[in-house]
């Protein structure tokens, strides 16, 4: 027997509706890239969505169609968000800090059929253009008194985007269709190989919003002023663009502004309450602060998430500036959060250390991801947060499939999706990741957590950055070579490293070396590129294996 409730389809159009007639006058306030702060109101972006409804319906743009995005967080690519997925065509969000010829792939493989872009990221596509032909046109997201001169026009059609609504009419109906029809597109960051597209669905990007707004989640209320630092380009900001007008909560965009300075600067005059972002915009953050002596009274709460967090920049926001940190861990597959760190029943009174020590986990599962860790024969470990193996990950917002097909079959017969993240689970049901899978080293048949032992280098107040990676050895297969960025003027040597580490892993782990670097390499998403050092040190011999 059914149930006799409406089958209403969950649409993104939904969103933007219910905060222009709920929350009409909540502001979103953007650092622009023109310059200075623009301000309006969910009722104004919502007017305008219709009038980008309009106006890409009168280009012709249809359901399915993919739309691309190479933009900062500001109020023009939010109307895209909803204007685009509104009427039901793909938007896609790409990240311009992908090396250019994987921009051109992805554009090539999504058949982008126009670009919107911020004035910064127009050389990009100007260096594109004549390799990106599925594009009809580029439209360039400023006014007419700040549109650049640009080698596209001759070659595409070049539009200003503010002209482009300018004569649309503010009335739009946003279609009905299935609740299952793609909404946007967000291409992997490509550690190997090509980078491979995620198509969420509005379905998956609705429910994907109502958990990460749950009290354990993001917890988001209609007071709450957020600043999403994390980018509008790469996994909506983990769904920040839609739960803050789901929630009522007034919105803060930075544009391209993420240096310590302009973040404080915008969280003190709007009084943010709220913001999330990677480790390394907090670790920025964090030395602004403290040499500016500036402060951020008024947030309560940050979320760090991408990477593992180290430990100095939770304690550093906590005892310093009063703010919690919330550690989360998610991944463009999962829309992206899985997992996120708050306290349990139990945890009321730890203490600022033990809390800390709580806060340095991925974090709990959220209702709707259901996850466990299995060995290398596929069997199920227990959570007593000691047997660590693969994380496996299935549920509503967990991809099925990667677009066109990439990649082969991605989850097995019972939906299970491997992450590629190796983790323990504690007996309170907290994750813990110890790796991922290509990274973790090899000694002598046991594993030695990468990313552990960086936690315990940047421990040491001369070092800004540390990496851990396996290199080959004789004896023991694999050993572990720690490679560290030192803070500016800071002395450290080797000998310094390994006695600072002597105790605080197993005697087997410490690694087999230390050198010092000027600069680690970086992912398009910030990460630390493991695949790029490994490259630099392939033919290193560690001084244990001559
Ligand atoms: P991406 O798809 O680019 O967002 O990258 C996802 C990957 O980032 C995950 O599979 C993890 O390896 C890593 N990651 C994300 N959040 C965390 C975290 N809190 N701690 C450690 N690694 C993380």
């Amino acid at each position: 027997m059914l149930g006799s409730m409406q089958s209403k389809q969950l649409l993104i159009s939904s969103i933007i509706e219910f905060a222009e007639k709920n929350h009409p006058k909540t502001e979103v306030v953007s650092n622009t890239t023109e310059g200075g702060i623009h301000r309006y109101t969910y009722a104004d972006a919502a007017k305008r969505s219709r009038q980008m409804a309009n106006a890409l319906t009168n280009l012709g743009v249809k359901l399915g169609d993919r739309i691309a995005t190479l933009a900062w967080n500001g109020y023009r690519h939010f109307e895209l968000y909803y204007g685009i997925s509104g009427l039901g065509a793909v938007m896609h969000t790409i990240n311009p800090r992908l090396f250019p010829e994987q921009v051109d792939y992805i554009v090539n493989h999504a058949e982008d059929s126009y670009i919107f872009v911020d004035l910064t990221f127009v050389p990009l596509v100007e260096a594109l253009a004549d390799k990106i032909p599925t594009v009809k046109g580029v439209i360039i997201l400023t006014d007419e008194e700040h549109m650049p001169e640009t080698s596209l026009s001759g070659k595409v059609k070049v539009m200003c985007y503010e002209t482009l609504i300018a004569g649309e009419s503010t009335e739009f109906d946003w279609p009905e269709f299935d609740e299952n029809t793609a909404a946007c597109l967000c291409y992997t960051s490509g550690t190997t190989g090509n980078p491979k597209g995620v198509l969420y669905s509005h379905r998956s990007t609705i429910i994907h919003a109502y958990a990460a707004n749950q009290p354990d989640v993001l917890g988001l209320s209609a007071l709450d002023v957020v600043l999403p630092v994390v980018p509008m380009f790469h996994v909506n900001a983990w769904g920040n663009a839609y739960i803050c007008p789901m929630a009522g909560a007034k919105l803060v965009f930075p544009g391209a502004h993420l240096d310590g300075e302009s973040i404080q600067k915008l969280m003190e005059s709007e009084k943010v309450t709220f913001s999330a972002g990677v480790p390394t915009i907090w670790l920025g953050l964090l030395q602004y602060l403290r040499s500016s002596g500036k402060r951020i009274d008024t947030v309560k709460r940050l979320v760090i998430g991408g990477s593992a967090c180290p430990r100095a920049i939770i304690e550093g926001f906590r005892m310093e500036y009063g703010a919690v940190v919330d550690h989360a861990w998610g991944m463009t597959e999962l829309s992206p959060l899985g997992t996120f760190n708050r306290p349990k029943a139990g945890m009321e009174n730890l203490t600022d250390e033990e809390y800390i020590d709580l806060s340095m986990k991925q974090g709990r599962g959220m209702f709707g991801i259901d996850m466990r860790i299995i060995d290398d024969e596929g069997n199920e470990l227990p959570w007593d947060g000691v047997a660590f193996g693969t994380l496996q990950v299935r549920g509503p917002w967990v991809c099925e499939s990667y677009f066109k097909g990439e990649g082969g079959q991605v989850i097995d017969e019972n939906n299970w999706f491997s992450t590629g993240d190796v983790s323990k689970i504690d007996p309170d049901g907290y994750m813990i990741i110890t790796d991922r899978t290509k990274d973790v080293i090899k000694s002598g048949g046991e594993w030695i957590s990468s990313i552990d032992l960086e936690n315990v280098a940047v421990g040491h107040d001369a070092i800004q950055e540390a990496a851990v990676i396996g290199i080959t050895h004789k004896k023991w297969d694999e050993r572990p070579l720690l490679v560290c960025v030192k803070n500016e003027g800071a002395e450290v040597s080797k000998e310094d490293m390994l006695a600072y580490m002597d105790g605080k892993i197993a005697k087997w782990w410490m690694p087999d070396d230390v050198v010092f670097v000027n600069e680690l390499p970086h992912t398009a998403t910030g990460k630390l590129s493991k695949l790029h050092l490994r490259e630099k040190f392939e033919d290193y011999t560690l001084p244990t294996d001559k």
